[in-house]
């Protein structure tokens, strides 16, 4: 096989291994977008129901202090009771101590109300700082696994450079540049192996002659379609074996 033909499709290999690390390390900062996002939404819940525990604390603490200014108006009320003296009087002093007592009613039901929510947000603020635990937890992980990741991309993507650097000085020039071409057109894919000839960078059929001529790989020939560099699998494994 031409050495040149065989040396671009490893190039390629060590290009796609390099794409493959960097579309990887794009993906980084997503992941620690969705544990951070988490970890976010549950802190603000968090402030928010400790917000409105404090609220309905202060509520419950004002319906209290009413309750106790009436609770002593109602106590002097009945005390007044005896002093009255005509019937009617009576009567009269009768029905606005009763409603008074209905206002006690309201004010001592306003309190377990507040008592009751209070219940439920603490309830589901407890629930809330334990998820918010356990994210944090998640998100610490995550953080040392991606630093983890980065470290052994990058390791990986210095490798791969090695590589290629084994390969420059065998490559003519000639050979390169028109990798490079192709490359900046084709982005990813610029060497395609020929298989039952078909090219597999599109998919089409090649010219029997062609494929011939791919088989006696002498030389870098292209596509017809696609304009990729075409090669035969079986002498790539032979040129690299021998
Ligand atoms: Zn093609």
């Amino acid at each position: 096989m031409n050495s040149q033909l065989s040396l671009l499709v490893q190039l390629q290999q060590l290009d796609l291994k390099l794409h493959d690390l960097e579309e990887q390390r794009k993906q980084i900062p997503e992941r620690l977008q969705a544990a951070e996002f988490s970890v976010e939404q549950a802190q603000k819940r968090e402030k928010e129901l400790q917000a409105s525990l404090s609220t309905i604390a202060a509520e419950r603490r004002s319906s209290e202090q009413d309750l106790n200014v009436h609770e002593s108006h109602v106590h002097k009320m009945r005390e007044r009771l005896n002093e009255v003296k005509t019937n009617r009087e009576y009567q009269a002093h009768l029905f606005e101590i009763e409603l008074a007592n209905k206002k006690k009613d309201a004010l001592e039901e306003k309190v377990l109300m507040a008592m009751e929510r209070a219940e439920e947000k603490q309830r589901e603020l407890d629930g809330v700082q334990k998820h918010l635990q356990e994210m944090t937890h998640v998100l610490e992980k995550e953080r040392a696994e991606i630093e983890s990741l980065s470290a052994k991309l990058t390791h990986d993507a210095t490798q791969v450079d090695q590589q290629k650097n084994i390969l420059f000085p065998s490559l003519e020039k000639r050979a390169y540049d028109r990798y490079s071409t192709l490359k900046l057109s084709l982005k990813l894919v610029v060497i395609a192996p020929v298989s039952g000839g078909i090219c597999q960078g599109c998919q089409l059929q090649i010219p029997p002659q062609l494929v011939a001529s791919v088989k006696r790989a002498d030389q870098l020939l292209t596509c017809p379609y696609c304009h990729r560099i075409l090669y035969d699998e079986e002498s790539l494994k032979e040129a690299l074996s021998s």
